[in-house]
């Protein structure tokens, strides 16, 4: 990677960004937009469309009527497949500018930004596209003077709602399944990380994606989520993010056409560290890098460290130790290994988490604080709590900042108890050296996802989701396809 090109990138300028409805650039329909806030600086980048109910039945008509008359599912599905890995081409080839723009929005570190947003973002759709022509329908073992055929068909209008923390990763898990199943999509970028997610639509089209395949319409949650939730137009709603929005998609399906809905939420995911762990030192280096990185906005971030008493002094001073290594600040410099928090409001929040931990009885062993403040963005410094009790706001509610709770458990049966004590269940992990201790917690512990002697690694053959409030659907892997499909049954009399 080369500094001065991402140098050369960062100085540019960013055009206002509008919707894209029906293969077409479009203003809002009353021409409002909103100012985007870089996280580097708390300068305003550029404005994205605040759009409107009406540009939001505007995006879902278009994809309707692109849906109805198959100009997309009725391509042959060699056609489809060229296109999609043209695109993930073209992701590639414009893998530093999406990366540079994304970050200019969203504040991760560049490093990691390359990495997990346009490189992952084109191997996901490449993935998808290879997969779409390997989906076979069945033929069910009926009686012998019947056929029974089982149809893998397109749900129709997908509605995909994209957080900020990883919009191009994450925004890829839905259009690569949902657009290889021969549905039309419309998104919703995050109002904090939009550019990038547009600018990779952008790209769609230019691969030969057809007009209204794919319509994108950027603005508050509030009213464009609401008005794509509430739509009777839309058949399936894919989403990544709060709990609390999570809920609101839930409420909005009830009282429209009880459209499908799949929620991938957040977590709370512990990090289970026994003293006979096979290397310590590695241990606490992927615990660091497990929770900090990307300023902790990661929604797998293991963010409860649970520790075996006997070691707990040494271990938290191992992982206090990498931690003070991981520098922050300028998220452009391929230096930096802890970006920008994504927002004031995000920031604003961390604190305001570590506040009360300390209310709470919590010793603050490094960081707690705003730090590079001169240079107007939003950073926070890498903050370790110990003595976090298991019912205390820091061990129960996620942050999404770079906060790590730190808590001591004497026995294999309390920490799988103090592991399940929330009320989500997206990912963790165990670090031992006793086999049958690493999987009895994998198997004890209720998560989607559990890491044994690692944490964080995946790839996409995998499912990522979680259990309890974390979720109730899979993105990656063959898995996700399920959700952009439905069966039909054709019984036919022979
Ligand atoms: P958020 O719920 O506030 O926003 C997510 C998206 O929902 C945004 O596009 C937003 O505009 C939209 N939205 C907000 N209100 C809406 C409404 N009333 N109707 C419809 N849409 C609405 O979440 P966030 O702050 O952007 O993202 C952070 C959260 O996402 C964290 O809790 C994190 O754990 C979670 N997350 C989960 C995963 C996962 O895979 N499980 C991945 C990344 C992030």
């Amino acid at each position: 990677m080369d500094q001065s090109k991402i140098d050369a990138l960062r100085a540019r300028p960013v055009s206002p960004q509008l919707h894209l409805i029906d293969g077409k650039q479009v203003p809002t329909s009353d021409g409002a937009t909103m100012d985007v806030l870089s996280p580097l600086d708390g300068q305003v980048l550029t404005t994205i469309a605040k759009g409107t109910t009406a540009d939001m039945e505007s995006a879902i008509a278009s994809a309707r009527a692109a849906f109805d008359d198959r100009r997309w599912a009725g391509q042959p599905p060699a056609a489809r497949k060229k296109v999609l890995l043209k695109w993930a081409d073209l992701i590639e080839s414009n893998a530093l500018e999406l990366a540079v723009l994304g970050v200019r929005d969203n504040g991760t570190e560049i490093g990691m930004a390359i990495k997990a947003e346009p490189g992952s973002a084109a191997g996901t759709i490449r993935y998808y596209a290879e997969a779409l022509d390997k989906v076979y329908g069945e033929i069910a073992p009926t009686q012998s003077d019947v056929l029974g055929l089982i149809h893998k068909e397109p749900v129709g209008v997908v509605g995909a709602i994209i957080p900020w923390n990883f919009p191009l990763m994450i925004g890829a898990w839905k259009l690569g399944p949902a657009l290889a199943m021969g549905n039309s999509v419309v998104l919703k970028p995050a109002e904090t990380a939009s550019l990038s997610l547009m600018r990779m639509v952008e790209l769609a089209h230019e691969a030969g994606l057809p007009s209204g395949v794919l319509n994108a319409v950027t603005g508050e949650g509030a009213v464009v989520g609401e008005a794509m939730g509430l739509s009777m137009d839309v058949d399936v709603l894919v989403f990544t993010g709060s709990g609390g929005t999570g809920r609101r998609l839930m409420e909005y399906s009830a009282r429209s056409n009880m459209k499908r809905v799949y929620l991938e939420l957040g977590g709370k995911s512990p990090n289970i560290i026994f003293a006979d762990a096979p290397d310590l030192d590695e241990a606490a280096k992927v615990a660091a890098h497990g929770i900090f990185r990307n300023a902790g906005q990661v929604c797998v971030a293991g963010s409860r460290l649970l520790i075996e008493a006997s070691i707990h002094d040494e271990f938290v001073a191992k992982v206090a130790e990498v931690a003070k290594g991981m520098q922050v600040g300028d998220p452009l410099s391929l230096k930096t290994a802890i970006g920008a928090v994504n927002s004031d409001r995000q920031l604003d929040q961390n604190l305001g988490f570590v506040k009360t931990a300390t209310a709470e009885g919590g010793q603050i062993i490094m960081g707690g604080n705003r730090i590079l403040r001169e240079t107007g963005g939003y950073f926070m410094e890498p903050t370790i709590v110990t003595g976090v009790t298991p019912d205390a706001t820091l061990a129960q509610k996620e942050v999404f900042g770079p906060v790590l709770a730190v808590t001591a458990f004497e026995t294999e049966e309390d920490a799988i108890r103090i592991a399940n004590s929330t009320v989500y269940g997206l990912a963790g992990a165990v670090w031992t050296s006793n086999l049958s201790r690493a999987h009895r917690v994998v198997r004890d512990v209720r998560t989607g996802v559990m890491h044994v002697n690692t944490y964080g690694g995946a790839d996409g053959t995998v499912p990522l989701g979680g259990v309890g409030q974390s979720g109730n659907g899979h993105d990656k892997s063959l898995h996700a396809l399920e959700k952009y499909i439905n069966l039909k049954t054709a019984w036919i009399k022979l």
